[in-house]
């Protein structure tokens, strides 16, 4: 075992910080860190173009009034402001997507992305929706922090409080929640506390698992990191599902028992590798994705071996091989679909060197625990947040090329919903991302 060198999760206060993370390639327990000067996410910037809470739910009730088959259901309550989090229901096909987006709240686009593309599945009769909702059944939660997605804060301190968004929800932790505080909780003064909610999954479901309950001193042990023992493997920041946002994404996951999971974020600008030896403009890499996967592709994992590190610190040892390979693939099938329209926009993707995260969305869910370990195959996507420098009329444009190249990728899932025609290749040959491995 190597040692920890990371520091406690004690940080300053990050709303207002543009600080962009210049984590090194190498696996640390940094990046376990739910803030701090390793934020990642240039924030501080006028939210107001972004749907609030409110005006989300009217535009959703809208949506489902006017389709015949989109249906919307509330999973749960935020902790803090309990507003509601939607979950939305569309298509009629045999293979089931789950969509996540917002768990951050300071990641706003997510939401605006999923917003249209539910409109568009939920109102067009084009060819290529009918085709998509044939083959394909979706289960997308469009905004799952609605507590930071309004997070108001006084930035530029004159007194009034901005909406900024944060990326926490807003919760106190109390002794009858957990043993200890988990290390993923945020406290700083002068603001509401609140999780990192995707530190908060757990690999194991609520049936198996509470933290009230749990008394396995083997792994509360260690009060900050939580490694979780589980089927031979130690599971280093578990997370302890101590949000009800958590729990309601962990519910619907569950029930939906998909085949692919995907979800969604914001990431620092980073150069796309080589395009400043000498090229003027140099091209900045404005998505990046990430394949979940096992040991079958542990060779081919950036972060092993390295100081004989577990298996389950630089792959998800649950993830069987056929799973694995889907995964891979449906980023190759993203690259390639987006690739294919030649926009500017989508010819510098990157990737990130996978790791395992255990308290996140990807990592937790992805072995599908509750529903017999029927691997899913995962992806996460990150796209840069150029608002502030592109202004808002090219943010639309973004925005709009987003929504049309993810309704690509999935009528190219519905022509091909096992992946047999895609390989793992156009993945492993995606660079990676120049600065290493942001927060997600
Ligand atoms: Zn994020």
């Amino acid at each position: 075992m190597h040692r920890r060198t990371f520091l406690k999760a004690t940080g300053a206060a990050t709303v207002g910080v543009t600080a962009v993370g210049a984590a090194s390639a190498a696996p640390d327990r940094e990046r376990y860190r739910p803030g701090g000067p390793a934020l990642g996410q240039p924030n501080a910037i006028n939210l107001n173009a972004f749907h609030t809470n409110a005006q989300l739910t009217a535009a959703l009730e809208s949506i489902a009034r006017q389709s015949g088959r989109v249906s919307l259901r509330e999973r749960g309550r935020s902790a803090g402001r309990n507003d509601p989090i939607w979950e939305v229901q569309v298509g009629g096909g045999d293979v089931d997507v789950h969509l996540v987006t917002q768990i951050h709240g300071d990641e706003a686009i997510g939401t605006e992305a999923a917003l249209k593309l539910i409109r568009r599945l939920g109102l067009s009769d084009s060819r290529q929706v009918d085709h998509i909702l044939e083959n394909l059944s979706f289960t997308i939660i469009p905004r799952v922090n609605p507590d930071g997605a309004m997070y108001r804060y006084d930035v530029d301190g004159d007194g009034g409080k901005e909406r900024v968004g944060r990326r926490y929800n807003t919760q106190a932790w109390t002794a009858d929640q957990s043993r200890y505080r988990p290390y993923y909780h945020y406290d700083p003064d002068g603001q509401a506390p609140g999780y990192d909610m995707n530190r908060d999954f757990n690999v194991r479901p609520p049936s198996e698992f509470d933290p009230r309950t749990d008394d396995d001193a083997a792994w509360w042990a260690d009060e900050q990191y939580l490694d979780m023992p589980y089927e031979g493997h130690t599971l280093f920041g578990s997370g302890l599902r101590l949000a009800p946002e958590v729990r309601a994404v962990t519910e619907s996951f569950m029930e939906t028992n998909p085949d692919y999971a995907i979800t969604h974020h914001h990431k620092g600008g980073s150069l796309y590798p080589g395009s400043d030896e000498g090229k003027r403009p140099t091209k900045q890499t404005l998505m990046s994705v990430m394949a979940a996967y096992g040991p079958e592709y542990l060779d081919r994992s950036p972060f092993y071996p390295a100081d004989h590190a577990p298996v389950s610190e630089a792959v998800n040892p649950f993830l069987d091989a056929e799973t694995s390979a889907r995964s891979i693939k449906l980023n190759s099938l993203v690259i390639e679909a987006l690739a294919e329209r030649g926009d500017s926009v989508f010819d510098s993707i990157t990737r990130y060197g996978y790791f395992p995260l255990w308290g996140s969305y990807l990592d937790g869910l992805c072995p599908n625990v509750a529903n017999g370990g029927d691997g899913v195959a995962g992806m996460l996507y990150e796209v840069a947040y150029q608002t502030d420098d592109l202004g808002q009329k090219a943010f639309g444009r973004q925005l709009e090329l987003t929504t049309v190249g993810f309704l690509e990728s999935f009528a190219a899932l519905a022509d091909d919903p096992a992946l047999g025609e895609y390989s793992v290749e156009p993945y492993f040959e995606t660079p990676l991302y120049g600065q290493g491995i942001q927060p997600r």
